[in-house]
Formats: C-alpha cells, sequence, structure tokens
C-alpha cells in the first residue's frame, strides 16, 4: 500500500478556474449563437467536474492508515477536512446540475435568448464556486502536501533511523539500502526524507531516516514536528537510534542520552548503534557505553561510512523484523 493520496488528481484553485474559464469564453465559438453558448457551459461543467471527481476520489479519512492519519493531522483539522470535502461536494453537483439544467434551456430557448442564458448560468455558478472557495482550496491544500510522502508505505516493515542531526543517519540509509534510496518529504518540513528498500530471501523491508523529526528534544520540537513523531510511530517496524562518538558530535553526549530515553517513549524496540567509531572520541565513548551497559542495552558500534560493523548489524535487524511476526512482514 503506497501514499493513498498519490495519484490523487489536484484541480487548480477556485478562484483560478473562474478567471481562467472567464477568459476562454470570448475565445469559444460555434456554429450558431445557440451552440457557442452551449459549448461554453459545457467547458465550465468539465472544468467543475475534476472538483467533483476530486472529492470523490479523495481517500476515505476512516479508511486511513493510522500513519497517514497522522500526517492528514500534520496538515489541517480533521473536523474541518471532513466539512470542507462536504462543501466541495455540495459545490460541485449543485454546479454541474445548474450547468445541465442552462444547457437544456439554450436548447429549448430561441436564439436571441442563449447569451443572457449563459451569462445567467455562468453568474450563478461562479458565486457558487466563490462562496465554497475557501473551503476548496483548503483540501487542495491538504491534498499538496499530503502528495509529498511519496514512496513511504505503512504497510511495509519498517527499519526507521533516528538520532542527532549529522550523526551519520542517511549514510547509514544508503548503505543497508539495495538501491539508491528514494527522496520523499514531510508535510510542512523542508528536509528530505530517504526512503530504502531492502531485500533479503524474499522479503521487502523499507529503511527511513527522520531528519528533522526525531533529531531533537522533545520540548525543541514543534506542534508539526510533534505529530510526525506519531506518524513514525505508526509506521510498523523498529528504531535504530544512532549515537555520534566523534568528536564533531552536535549534541553533547548528555543529550544524546536525553534523546534516546525519548525516542524509547514511542513503546518501539529501539537498537542502539555507535556510529563514527572510526572517528572515536575516547571520553564520548566511554561515556555512552557506560550509559547503554547500565540499561542493560545490546548495543551495535559502526562506522556507516567505511562500512564497519554493517553486516552484523544488518544481521540482527532482520532477524528481529522477521521474529516480530510474520504478519508484519511482506512477500515481494
Ligand atoms: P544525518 O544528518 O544524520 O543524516 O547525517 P549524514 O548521513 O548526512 O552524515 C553526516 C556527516 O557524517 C557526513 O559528512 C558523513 O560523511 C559523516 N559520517 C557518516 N557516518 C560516518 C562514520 O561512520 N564515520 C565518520 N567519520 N563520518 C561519518
Amino acid at each position: 500500500m503506497l501514499n493513498p493520496f498519490e495519484k490523487l488528481q489536484i484541480p487548480p484553485k477556485a478562484n483560478y478556474t473562474i478567471d481562467t474559464m472567464l477568459k476562454r469564453l470570448p475565445k469559444i465559438g460555434g456554429t450558431t449563437v445557440r451552440d457557442r453558448e452551449i459549448r461554453r457551459l459545457k467547458e465550465y461543467y468539465e472544468r467543475i467536474k475534476k472538483y467533483h471527481d476530486f472529492v470523490v476520489q479523495f481517500p476515505r479519512i476512516d479508511e486511513l492508515h493510522p500513519f497517514y492519519l497522522e500526517a492528514t493531522r500534520i496538515v489541517t483539522d480533521i473536523d474541518k477536512l471532513r466539512i470542507c470535502l462536504s462543501v466541495t461536494k455540495k459545490a460541485s453537483t449543485i454546479s454541474m446540475k445548474i450547468l445541465k439544467e442552462y444547457i437544456n434551456q439554450i436548447r429549448k430557448s430561441p436564439e436571441n435568448e442563449a447569451n443572457r442564458i449563459m451569462r445567467q448560468a455562468f453568474g450563478r455558478v461562479s458565486s457558487i464556486l466563490r462562496k465554497s472557495s475557501e473551503c476548496i482550496d483548503k483540501v487542495i491544500d491538504v491534498a499538496k502536501e499530503l502528495k509529498k510522502i511519496q514512496g513511504i508505505d505503512p504497510i511495509l516493515p519498517t527499519i526507521v533511523v533516528a538520532g542527532p542531526p549529522n550523526v551519520g543517519k542517511s549514510t547509514l540509509v544508503s548503505k543497508i539500502s539495495t538501491a539508491k534510496p528514494e527522496i520523499a518529504s514531510y508535510p510542512f518540513t523542508t528536509k528530505e526524507v530517504h526512503v530504502g528498500h531492502v531485500i533479503l530471501d524474499d522479503f521487502r523491508i523499507q529503511i527511513i531516516d527522520t531528519p528533522g523529526i526525531l533529531d531533537r528534544p522533545e520540548i525543541e520540537r514543534n506542534n508539526i514536528e510533534r505529530k510526525a513523531t506519531n506518524a513514525i510511530r505508526n509506521l510498523n517496524g523498529i528504531i535504530i537510534f544512532m549515537f555520534d562518538s566523534s568528536i564533531s558530535s552536535i549534541l553533547s553526549v548528555e543529550s544524546q542520552i536525553e534523546l534516546f530515553r525519548e525516542v524509547k517513549l514511542l513503546k518501539k524496540v529501539i537498537i542502539p548503534v555507535i556510529n563514527k567509531i572510526d572517528e572515536k572520541d575516547d571520553e564520548y565513548y566511554k561515556k555512552i557505553v557506560d550509559f547503554l551497559s547500565k540499561e542493560g542495552s545490546k548495543w551495535y558500534e559502526i562506522s556507516a561510512e567505511k562500512g564497519i560493523g554493517l553486516d552484523k548489524l544488518k544481521e540482527e535487524l532482520f532477524s528481529l523484523i522477521k521474529s516480530s511476526g510474520t504478519n508484519e512482514v511482506s512477500r515481494n
């Protein structure tokens, strides 16, 4: 199951449709005046139908996977979205009905009435569209934002890579992925999410990093990032938490530990990994190891960049994912 918004056809904003239709009118001709006015309304009908198709095809909120439901919450208030979907549907249904009625009226009326009837229809429909434009545009904005989360499949078993900025998350994703990771983006973050896949013994596993989401203490996260964290929690899988053992670490060891504790609160299986072992600072390294020993956690030591310790880590990850229940692992 990929992003349910991915294939959604998004129409232009409401006022843009009215304006372009106004500009189009003089360019639409016909064999007779009647024919011309009917063609004009038919073209408007086709444009309005795009809004109708759009809401009909909009994924049903009640059927969204929790990951995408959380992502939708990042972008909008769900109740407001429901209202706006219904407003858009109503506005487009009524407008299409009106246009059909007026087209019939033109057919039945004297030729010299055709232009007046067309203008009347045009005015009524544009006014409906204008009145609903705030809502229509809202649904369009929501769809545009949600379409951005390409490539994240919430059903696939997933390894989420968390840890401080610059620790080597995206390096690890690219090193363990079978092919070059795809780039996805998350609503309202400018950061790119790397989505890789590992195909192993017929199983497909998804591996993603989490820039700007699980890399700072809770207190520093804004509302959107908190919701994003919630969405990540709804992915089906385990988390790798990377510690930076090098002197160039952006966060102090204490802050990294604090962040690890917060990620633990997500109640997912967490594998601690100490990265940059090739450039480790003895004091940092010792502090991290002391903490993990006290925690009773089993950890892995790697250099994502130099490829040290990756085979062992991969073995452990895959056996963990496989043993976490066959229903959670999808066959290729
Ligand atoms: P992210 O922000 O956590 O995704 O970190 P990146 O994967 O972009 O890596 C940040 C920097 O750390 C880059 O310059 C990498 O080349 C470097 N880096 C990543 N892994 C290692 C490692 O194992 N050892 C060393 N020395 N540098 C690494």
